[in-house]
């Protein structure tokens, strides 16, 4: 994949809704923070798609993203660099807990652990 993602510090979980269609579902579609800190849209973790949205996702309609660095999500005029996977908490209070299938969590076998 070409974008870096960062993991929240505090529990190296990717909150997701589900695989992603683009990628013949080998990646998740994490619910991931802009960099404004505020913005909240839905990255593949294999493939780079990316959706506003669960709503857009649900209707298949995907937007862009730049090149890098800026990495801005077009239909959104906003960068997920600087971004962070979003927390549950984060994603619930954007009004998506319901969209929210499943977490993935990294670090495993205590890779990344201190
Ligand atoms: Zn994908």
């Amino acid at each position: 994949m070409a974008i870096h993602r960062y993991h929240h510090p505090m529990d190296g979980l990717m909150i997701h809704a589900g695989a992603c269609d683009f990628c013949d579902h080998q990646g998740w579609l994490g619910f991931y923070l802009c960099g404004d800190q505020e913005t909240i849209v839905l990255l593949c973790d294999e493939c780079d798609t990316v959706y506003s949205s669960p709503l857009d996702k649900n209707r298949g309609n995907p937007t862009r993203l730049s090149d890098a660095p800026e990495y801005r999500v077009e239909a959104l005029n906003v960068s997920i660099a600087g971004g962070r996977d979003a927390t549950r908490a984060e994603v619930a209070a954007k009004g998506w807990g319901a969209y929210v299938e499943g977490e993935y969590a990294y670090h495993v076998k205590g890779r990344g652990r201190p």
